[in-house]
This record gives structure tokens, sequence and C-alpha cells, in this order.
């Protein structure tokens, strides 16, 4: 396992739909263990594999005790309730922006074994399951802001980054 370093916003690699992973390699299972690795610190909650500069459909997760991690997620339910609260991602560091997302989500993916994996929930949870499947198709949280606060955003990121 090894601690990776975090892709920052202008990295091609977040700009880059993630390919989906079709084989259990010795490469994929590496790359899962280096998203638990990377993500378990204080005040990570999500990780995707091209954060870490992997370009396959994997994230991991840290909400409070549970460690975990789904390869080819695919989002299988938002609600139509939504929530506002500031988000925040690793690879645009130090800036929170308030981003709309649905209250409720659920994922479905698969592990190692090809075992089913679901991560479902509210708020946190789902705002997490937004965020990294966001990732994995080539997206920021920043791009989804509403107007007047994207705008703002963007010149924060033009002045940080
Ligand atoms: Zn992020």
């Amino acid at each position: 396992m090894t601690y990776r370093p975090i892709r920052v916003i202008g990295d091609p690699v977040l700009r880059t739909p993630c390919e989906p992973i079709r084989e259990i390699t010795d490469g994929v299972r590496t790359l899962v263990a280096d998203l638990l690795e990377t993500v378990d610190e204080e005040g990570r909650a999500g990780l995707a594999a091209n954060q870490i500069g992997v370009s396959l459909r994997a994230f991991s997760w840290h909400l409070e005790d549970d460690l975990g991690y789904i390869l080819n997620p695919v989002i299988t339910y938002l609600s139509e309730e939504t929530q506002d609260d500031d988000e925040g991602c690793l690879s645009v560091p130090g800036l929170w922006y308030p981003r709309t997302r649905a209250m409720y989500a659920r994922c479905e993916g698969a592990d190692l074994d090809g075992k089913e994996v679901v991560l479902e929930g509210t708020e946190i949870v789902a705002r997490l399951i937004q965020h990294e499947v966001g990732h994995l198709d080539g997206q920021l949280y920043v791009d989804g802001l509403e107007r007047p606060v994207k705008k703002r955003a963007l010149r924060d990121i033009r002045e940080r980054f």
C-alpha cells in the first residue's frame, strides 16, 4: 500500500472520463490498496482513482469508522429532494462552495472478488456518491455550481492554482 499524492485542478487526468475496470489485475488490487490508504486521513471523505492519477472507475470512502471502496460504481437512484451545503474537494484544496445535490443517492458496483457493493444514504453519503462518480466522469464539483457562486469560484481558482 502506498500513500499517493493528490492530483490538483489543472491536471488533465481529472478531466478525462475513467475507463471501466474489466479485469481484476495486480494493478487494480494495488489501486484499491492505495485508494484506501490515501483516503484514511482526518478530513478526507472520498477519493476517486483519477485523483491519484489512475484513469479507472473506482473510488474509496472514509465515513466515520467506515472505510470502503467500490469498483465500477453506477448511480442507480437519486432523490428529487435536494440538499444545499458547502462542498469541497481534495483536488481543489482549501476552497468550499455551496453545491445543490440530491438528498439521497444510491450507487452499485463490485468489490475485488466480484461481489456486489451498494453504497447509499442521505446527506454526506449522498453528496459523496455524486461527487466521486462525477470525478470518474471527468467532472469537478465546481462545474455544477450555481451562477454567482460559480463566478466567484472560478475567480478564486484562477488566483490560487
Ligand atoms: Zn473531489
